[in-house]
């Protein structure tokens, strides 16, 4: 059972729609690009954390702290007599193992992700044995791309290799497992001892409305080549179509997440989506998708006025 199901985590979506609309410094898309490939491999993993059958529960994501240090957990699934804690490396491509370090084939060495688990097991065991759980607990590394593969590999059971996820995944299915009150007990203190995420984020790059390329962004490759053709936005480099009306809302949706302070007004609307041509279309969008901020009668009545014979007036959304 899922207990505590994993999010988005908050910057990317905001770093993503960037990358589409500015020039992001080398730092920021390094960070962008691997936020995305963690992302993607945390949801691999979940897909075969679902389907398990057995009684425990699953936590994923988890930001604590321990003796004054924060740590995250990718996933911890506690089950009748084991805790036990997963960190997922989506790594795709060639590496070598040498003395206890992993190594890219270009020689650069990468955080050893033994030593990163280690750490965090510490730390949890710690964290819990001071609230009173003494559960023992397991650790492991899932490799979860199947296109990971590491020379020189050190015969360990920390390590989950792409090859043996699914033989894995069976066999914790098949170890007999009732979860009692205690256990849910322990999950409900890991949920009430989570930290703000926002302790560990990094620096985000700083953005202006002016110098970001405006447009709708492709929803399928997320350029910004798509033009407007009758009731629907198609791009021009992936062929890719939707309804003017959707293409709309996801780009107000994005305008939001990227000025949370700012007003959403058709104007403002209009000019960010850039390659919609009505502006009466846009109103109409947004009336018909959003929420007029100041919902009260006179709003409608000036929107029934405005749809009748053009009396210009500002209305602010909100989503619904
Ligand atoms: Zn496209």
């Amino acid at each position: 059972m899922i207990y505590k199901h994993r999010h988005q985590p908050s910057e990317l979506p905001i770093l993503g729609s960037l990358h589409t609309r500015m020039n992001l410094s080398s730092e920021n898309k390094k960070y962008y690009y691997s936020l995305k490939k963690g992302w993607k491999g945390e949801l691999l993993f979940d897909s075969f954390a679902k389907e398990l059958t057995c009684d425990c529960l699953i936590l994923n994501n988890l930001l604590l702290s321990s003796n004054n240090t924060a740590f995250q957990i990718d996933s911890l699934i506690i089950t009748a007599e084991t805790i036990f804690i997963y960190e997922v490396k989506n790594f795709a491509g060639d590496y070598y193992y040498e003395s206890e370090k992993f190594y890219n084939m270009r020689g650069m060495e990468i955080l050893n992700p033994l030593h990163q688990l280690n750490r965090t097991a510490s730390l949890l065991r710690s964290m819990l044995s001071k609230q009173g759980f003494n559960l023992p607990m397991e650790c492991k590394v899932i490799f979860i791309n199947e296109s990971f593969t590491l020379y020189q590999a050190p015969i360990n059971d920390t390590v989950i290799y792409p090859t043996q996820i699914r033989k894995y995944f069976h066999k914790l299915n098949a170890i007999p497992s009732k979860s009692t009150k205690r256990h849910r007990l322990l999950a409900e203190k890991l949920l009430e001892l989570q930290l703000d995420d926002f302790l560990i984020k990094p620096n985000m790059p700083s953005y202006q409305y002016v110098q970001l390329q405006k447009g709708i962004s492709c929803a399928k490759c997320h350029s910004l080549s798509v033009h407007e053709n009758g009731r629907k936005c198609i791009c021009t480099i992936c062929k890719h179509e939707e309804l003017t009306e959707s293409a709309v809302v996801r780009a107000a949706k994005e305008f939001k997440l990227l000025f949370p302070n700012e007003k959403m007004t058709t104007g403002i609307v209009h000019d960010w989506c850039s390659i919609v041509e009505s502006k009466r279309r846009i109103k109409y969008i947004l009336y018909k998708k959003f929420q007029c901020r100041w919902k009260d009668t006179l709003a409608l009545l000036r929107m029934k006025q405005y749809l009748t014979n053009s009396t210009p007036v500002r209305l602010a959304y909100i989503e619904k």
